[in-house]
């Protein structure tokens, strides 16, 4: 069995090594910067109801009715990403392009770990907590992370004073200069993946000799399609993680383990 492993090993390293490759990346990849997947024991989805948390008409309503209940799903979230720093996961992504042999990472994280290791090319198919987005006109702005901790303490001192708390959080969000109102850059349940973002890993994935999914249950569509896509297109599939998933059966070579402690084994 050992040597199995290190027999799959050897080759995903040669099929590297050859260059083209495109990281698919999940929540998987995340976990061990502290950052919990949607779904298992520490999951997002086992704390807060997605019905409720996962899409705008929830979230409104919610806020309507309760604004604290919103107001401390915000803080969690942020809180966890704002304390989350790149593993030894990201840092090979991003040593595997700086040596040129990786072309690109397509991510569904909202993290901006892979940006944060040092990957240029990183295209976010669920948009990223740290950018903010006009309703309005579409622009986008970022925002760093000293200023999402005002926001958040904001938050946290108007917390228990219904009136002013929705006053900070209608403060917080920024207006746009179209007088728009911005809300976090991301996909929430319902919403669509940016057209532009599938296009691109389209075609990263036509480019591509390989494709390397890491840390990805793949039962979140339209982002579950791009594997079957590479396999359309004869690329080679590999799939790196900690159990079988929805994907195993398309992948070529398996890789069962963490992302941090086998991808280091890789370069
Ligand atoms: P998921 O929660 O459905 O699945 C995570 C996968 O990662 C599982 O298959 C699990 O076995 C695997 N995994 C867990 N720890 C691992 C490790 N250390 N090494 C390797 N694999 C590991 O995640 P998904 O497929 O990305 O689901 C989709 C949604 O989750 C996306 O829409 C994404 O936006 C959202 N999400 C993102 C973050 C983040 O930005 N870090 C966190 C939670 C959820």
């Amino acid at each position: 069995m050992l040597e199995d492993i290190s027999f799959i090993l050897k080759q995903v390293k040669e099929i590297i090594q050859k260059g083209g490759v495109v990281a698919f990346t999940g929540a998987g990849i995340s976990v061990e910067s502290g950052v919990p997947a949607f779904r298992g024991e520490s999951g997002l989805w086992e704390k807060y109801d997605p019905n409720i948390y996962g899409n705008i008409l929830g979230l409104g309503t919610t806020f309507l009715i309760s604004p604290q209940k919103v107001a401390s799903f915000v803080m969690d979230v942020y809180g966890t990403v704002l304390n989350a720093r790149s593993n030894p996961a990201h840092l090979i992504l991003a040593r595997m392009e700086q040596a040129g042999l990786l072309d690109a990472v397509i991510t569904q994280n909202i993290d901006n770990l892979h940006q944060e290791a040092g990957n240029g090319n990183v295209i976010e198919l669920h948009g990223n907590l740290f950018i903010m987005k006009c309703m309005k006109c579409g622009n986008r702005k970022k925002m760093g992370k000293q200023e999402i901790e005002e926001m958040l303490s904001s938050i946290n001192k108007s917390l228990y004073f219904r009136f002013k708390l929705f006053r900070t959080f209608l403060s917080l969000f920024p207006k746009c200069s179209c007088k728009g109102q911005m809300r976090p850059d991301i996909v929430l349940f319902g919403e669509m993946v940016p057209e532009e973002a599938m296009e691109d890993s389209f075609s990263e994935i036509e480019r591509c000799n390989s494709l390397l999914m890491i840390g990805t249950s793949g039962v979140v569509y339209p982002a579950a399609s791009l594997p079957y896509y590479a396999r359309k297109n004869k690329k080679i599939v590999i799939e790196l993680n900690e159990e079988q998933t929805s994907l195993s059966s398309i992948a070529d070579y398996k890789l069962l383990g963490k992302a941090s402690e086998i991808l280091p084994k890789l370069l």
